[in-house]
């Protein structure tokens, strides 16, 4: 399995390669990998001639310094889970400074509006140091195809937009969300639960279905009255927020309009992990 480090090995190997029409179909990542990560990529090999993978805890898209110092760096096991997938999968691990240039800084995104919702009020600049990294990463690899899973749903929106407005020619494609037998989200972050954390963690599912069931008879105001009322009763978990959104603005909704489309977002503190989650309506 090849593996980059710098942007012009990563370049050069690719424009070799990419001769004769070869498509290439990109997953990035921040690593720790699992089964949720290994879709996408399965996806990308199904699809593409050559898939390229990166690894990147992206120092500017954290808002929260001690969340970047403990985001799970597994490096090896990754390595391992790749080739175990395929041998041929490219692997891109880029150096900070080297991907951006010198000053390790975002720019700022203009992304008409999805920035200032939901994530992007609760982690200022999160988005400017995702759109930041993933022009980066586009412009890099250039790929045919990109993977980008559901279960980040707003940065889902937030990269199409990204592709529209900076109009490069590549396709997004969404995966859907991976969870654990017991309807946990799959995340890096799991990792870190503590084990009672871990045995609680599911009721963010549970709860999510609760609402998908009472989606037809009840009001979005009543929806989120439940949920906030299921959460107070649970000690171990705090809400952060859980809002309902139109899939596209994904500007909070109060009333349900007929022929748009709605989610539910989650967000939930166990302990000191932040969890996020969704579900479609
Ligand atoms: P991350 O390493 O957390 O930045 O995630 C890399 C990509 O994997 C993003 O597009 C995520 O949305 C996607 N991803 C992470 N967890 C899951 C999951 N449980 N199911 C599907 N996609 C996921």
């Amino acid at each position: 399995m090849k593996v980059f480090q710098l942007q012009k090995d990563l370049k050069n190997y690719l424009k070799i390669n990419k001769i004769n029409d070869k498509s290439i179909g990109f997953v990035p990542t921040m690593g720790a990998l699992h089964d949720g990560h290994l879709a996408l990529v399965k996806s990308s090999l199904k699809d593409n001639d050559f898939t390229v993978v990166s690894i990147f805890v992206n120092p500017t898209q954290f808002d929260n310094k001690d969340d970047l110092k403990k985001y799970p760096r597994t490096l090896k096991n990754d390595l391992d889970a790749l080739k175990s997938v395929d041998k041929n999968i490219i692997v891109y691990t880029p150096i900070a400074t080297d991907i951006y240039e010198g000053e390790v800084k975002s720019k700022h995104f203009d992304f008409d509006g999805l920035e200032n919702e939901m994530e992007g009020k609760h982690r200022k600049g999160h988005f400017d140091g995702v759109g930041t990294i993933v022009k980066k990463l586009f412009e890099i690899v250039e790929p045919d195809k990109a993977y980008f899973g559901e279960k980040d749903f707003q940065q889902l929106q937030i990269i199409k937009k990204l592709v529209e407005k900076e109009k490069m020619n590549i396709q997004i494609v969404p995966i859907s969300i991976f969870r654990e037998a017991d309807g946990l989200a799959m995340s890096s972050r799991n990792k870190r639960l503590t084990k009672k954390h871990r045995e609680i963690a599911p009721f963010i599912h549970q709860i999510l279905l609760d609402t998908q069931k009472m989606w037809q008879s009840s009001s979005i105001e009543e929806i989120i009255k439940y949920v906030e009322n299921c959460f107070a009763k649970q000690p171990l978990l705090e809400l952060e927020y859980f809002e309902i959104a139109d899939e596209k603005t994904l500007i909070p909704s109060k009333q349900k309009i007929n022929g748009n489309k709605y989610r539910g977002f989650i967000v939930v503190h166990a302990g000191d992990v932040r969890l996020i989650d969704n579900i479609g309506y």
